[in-house]
């Protein structure tokens, strides 16, 4: 997807350090991290909301969901971790989501409060 920040980083347009990378998604760091550990999980095909996600999309967020907890020592997961997906609505951007394709927060290293709002 052409203008796509997330796109340019798995086609190495925009360079950035991949913790994990497979065939379907790739993991790396936030560049505005919110934790002390801040990770993104990208999908590498572009869909902007679990709404427009395909059931072989589904299946690769079902993968990284797996892959997370196997990957502790790398993203420093000892302690827990918390997952978010800020979703952008049809009438609205509550969650303010940023980025149009679909990416899973990992946060970890420290401890959180519960306030979302
Ligand atoms: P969201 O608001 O859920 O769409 O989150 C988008 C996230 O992408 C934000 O936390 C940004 O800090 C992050 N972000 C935007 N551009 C980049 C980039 N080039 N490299 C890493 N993270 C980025």
């Amino acid at each position: 997807m052409e203008n796509c920040v997330f796109c340019k980083i798995i086609k190495g347009e925009i360079p950035s350090k991949f913790l994990y990378e497979d065939d379907d998604f790739v993991i790396f760091s936030d560049l505005n991290p919110r934790a002390k550990y801040h990770y993104l999980a990208v999908p590498k095909q572009h869909f902007a909301t679990l709404n427009e996600m395909n059931s072989k999309q589904a299946e690769i967020v079902a993968k990284i969901l797996k892959k997370i907890p196997e990957l502790k020592d790398v993203l420093h997961l000892e302690n827990g971790f918390r997952l978010v997906i800020n979703q952008k609505g049809e009438t609205g951007n509550d969650a303010s989501q940023e980025v149009p394709h679909l990416h899973i927060h990992i946060l970890a290293g420290q401890k959180m409060s519960w306030n979302p709002a």
